[in-house]
């Protein structure tokens, strides 16, 4: 499936993750891959220096998975082309055009955990959005600080990981 992606320069920010082909709405576009690891070894990760923040993705409860190129390109949007289904199946939401950058909404996997995080002498993971949609939120932050109306959309669409739809089902 690798070949109906590929990383480059991205407008967005650094590199991205780009369409080879056309891929339809529904359709899988990868399964995001690199090592498995908890939240014990996500935040030695980053204070080794190994890794920068945004590059463990959430897949469970305290559960990251330490994303391999080109997964790692993949950019966030506020307003996205696709997202994470079960655990790392990464499902467009729409069509999409050969040669069209790939997103998905960063705040649908993040549900870390402040204490363990800042118990450990970290800080919790933003980052400033410029991904140039209108409806942007100016910041990527945790699901639980989506406004409501955004979370309900993404559990009713089931457009999320499992560990989220579980958790934030009650919504
Ligand atoms: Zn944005």
């Amino acid at each position: 499936m690798v070949n109906k992606i590929k990383s480059c320069r991205s407008n967005i920010s650094g590199k991205g993750l780009f369409a080879q082909k056309e891929i339809k709405k529904g359709e899988t576009i990868c399964f995001m891959e690199g090592d498995l690891i908890d939240i014990d070894e996500m935040i030695g990760r980053i204070d080794n220096g190994f890794e920068k923040g945004s590059d463990p993705l959430g897949v469970d409860h305290e559960m990251y998975i330490d994303l391999d190129e080109p997964y790692r390109s993949a950019n966030h949007s506020c307003d996205p082309n696709s997202f994470l289904r079960g655990r790392n199946e990464l499902i467009a939401l729409k069509d999409i055009k050969p040669g069209e950058e790939i997103t998905f909404d960063y705040s649908t996997t993040m549900d870390d955990n402040r204490k363990k995080i800042e118990d450990s002498g970290g800080i919790l993971w933003t980052m400033k959005c410029k991904c140039g949609s209108k409806n942007c939120r100016k910041i990527v932050d945790q699901f639980r600080t989506l406004p409501l109306e955004r979370q309900r959309y993404y559990i009713k669409n089931k457009s999320a990981p499992d560990f989220i739809l579980k958790k934030f089902a009650i919504l």
